[in-house]
């Protein structure tokens, strides 16, 4: 048995067989075929189900609005059905009455051959998107594409690097796990592994060896075994059999309605970090979503995203929650979550820096343009809007002069909007001190306290050398909270807490006892804080 460790970007425990991912290795050989027109029929069909996979992945693409990733997509189909490179293929073929996969090669090679010196972009992906449509239609004619996952056992996926495009290929029934050298927590593909829900390892050594042999992916603890004693696999079945019994459990309490023993009401949303996140909130039957985290289409990019992209995003969400209420937060962009092109000067102390609502107020049309989005949405849906980073009254009112703005410019031109709810984000000890006079502005008031914590204690939530000081539980970080939930009452809004701290279940009665109207916590904890919270009595010790 060899054991490796690396990073866990989703947990879970898989076991099973290793299929090595190979690129460009396909072993073809040349031979003479008796029929030439059959096997250009035979070529003709790879490229048409060439096609349909890559027009099918587009789809994927455009709904999951991962754009990038699409266009690449559009110019290979393209470049498939303009039929030039097809019809090399096929005459060389003809010609030379050689196999398919053969002259597939042999043609796509010598393309790259002629262009391999040319220092330009657009020859460069050509390159490239020649390479990639000839590995699918050989893996195609070839047979050993797609269709072969059908008789495959499910396989933990070990490769170099894995990407989206990739992953969305395989047959997601047949994948217990990911393991990859490359990557990080925040890429695609780990993005993608968590809504499926299978446990995933970045920073692992991997080697084509491994192919067939069997592993375990311990994605708690980020370990791999390779080949494991018979004692170990026993020690992971028990606890796979365990995890299997306990989501299975907690799954009956998908449509289950969040209340306390003695029938106090909780609405329990759920937080989601892109469009990617809201299938896993639909499998647990979230009743809204606390938490947009809007930077995802912000980040990752080389210019601001225009009104047109910010709008379809929200009103996908919108449609797909209907009558469920999506809290769109604002750009929270600064800190830790930088953009290039938003070209935000480096600063000493970032946590303290110019981040959230204030870089919004400072670049309006950005703020603008995001504000119109979320407005032209919410005639699809029911959405809220909340800001992040409050400390003043005064911001309250810039921002509530810009949405008059906002919703003056829509009337002018017929545009319609729904009827949208406004919240302020209390994470700094400043709103919590004025709590009730930023509650008479709004609807509601949503506790971030991620970041309250941090600026209550004065310790930088991402310092892990403070990790054993940092103290969610502190009772000034409580004491705050109940504090900005009395005045969110005492003004008549609803109160929120939505985050970190909103799925620790050994804190869900406390905060029922303050009265928190909705929690919001991540898609796999839902289900945990519903169990929890359908245990609670109230007035009881
Ligand atoms: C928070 O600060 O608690 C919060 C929800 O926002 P973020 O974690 O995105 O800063
Ligand atoms: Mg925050």
């Amino acid at each position: 048995m060899k054991v490796f460790h690396g990073t866990a970007t989703y947990e879970g425990i898989a076991i099973g067989k290793v299929q090595y991912l190979r690129k460009n290795e396909q072993h073809i050989r040349q031979y003479t075929v008796e029929n030439a027109r059959r096997e250009i029929r035979r070529f003709q069909k790879a490229k048409e189900k060439t096609l349909d996979g890559l027009k099918f992945m587009l789809e994927q693409m455009e709904q999951e609005f991962m754009e990038s990733e699409a266009k690449i997509l559009r110019r290979r189909i393209k470049l498939l059905e303009d039929g030039s490179f097809a019809r090399a293929i096929e005459s060389q073929v003809l010609s030379e009455k050689v196999n398919a996969a053969y002259a597939i090669i042999t043609t796509r090679d010598e393309i790259a051959r002629t262009f391999a010196k040319m220092n330009d972009e657009v020859v460069r992906n050509r390159i490239t998107d020649i390479k990639d449509i000839s590995n699918r239609m050989i893996l195609m004619i070839e047979g050993i594409a797609r269709e072969d996952y059908a008789n495959m056992e499910p396989v933990i996926v070990v490769a170099n690097n894995l990407s989206p495009t990739e992953v969305m290929e395989m047959d997601q029934n047949k994948l217990l796990a990911f393991v990859s050298r490359e990557g990080s927590p925040v890429s695609h593909t780990a993005i993608i592994s968590k809504t499926l829900s299978i446990p995933a390892l970045i920073g692992i050594e991997v080697d084509p060896s491994w192919e067939d042999k069997m592993a375990i992916v311990d994605g708690y603890e980020g370990a791999f075994y390779l080949e494991p004693t018979r004692r170990v696999l026993e020690k992971y079945q028990e606890m796979q059999q365990k995890e299997q019994q306990d989501k299975e459990f907690l799954m009956k309490l998908r449509n289950m309605e969040d209340v306390t023993l003695d029938g106090t009401k909780v609405r329990l949303y759920a937080n989601i970090r892109s469009l990617e996140d809201i299938r896993s909130v639909q499998e647990v039957g979230a009743s809204g979503i606390g938490l947009l985290r809007s930077e995802f289409q912000y980040l990752g990019r080389e210019n601001y995203p225009r009104e047109a992209e910010l709008f379809r995003a929200y009103r996908k969400v919108a449609s797909i929650m209907g009558e469920k209420l999506v809290i769109i937060r604002t750009l929270d962009i600064g800190a830790d979550k930088k953009a290039e092109y938003m070209d935000l000067p480096d600063e000493e102390n970032p946590a303290m820096g110019n981040r959230g609502i204030r870089v919004c107020l400072e670049r309006r049309k950005m703020f603008k343009a995001q504000l119109r989005a979320i407005y032209r949405a919410s005639a699809f849906g029911n959405l809220a809007i909340m800001y992040p980073m409050i400390t003043s009254l005064e911001e309250v009112h810039e921002i509530k002069k810009i949405i008059q703005e906002v919703v003056e410019g829509l009337n002018q031109k017929e545009i319609p909007f729904g009827k949208i709810q406004h919240g302020i984000m209390v994470e700094t000890p400043a709103a919590v001190m004025i709590a009730d006079d930023l509650a008479k502005e709004v609807d509601f008031l949503s506790l971030g306290t991620n970041d309250l914590t941090q600026y209550i204690l004065a310790m930088d939530r991402k310092n892990s050398s403070l990790k054993d000081r940092y103290d969610e539980h502190h009772p000034a970080v409580l004491k705050m909270i109940k504090m900005t939930i009395d005045a969110a009452h005492r003004q008549g809004c609803w109160a929120c807490i939505c985050g970190e701290l909103a799925g620790d279940t050994t804190m869900t009665k406390t905060f029922l006892e303050m009265g928190v109207d909705v929690l919001s916590v991540v898609a796999p904890s839902v289900l945990s804080v519903r169990k929890t919270i359908r245990e609670i009595r109230l007035g009881e010790e």
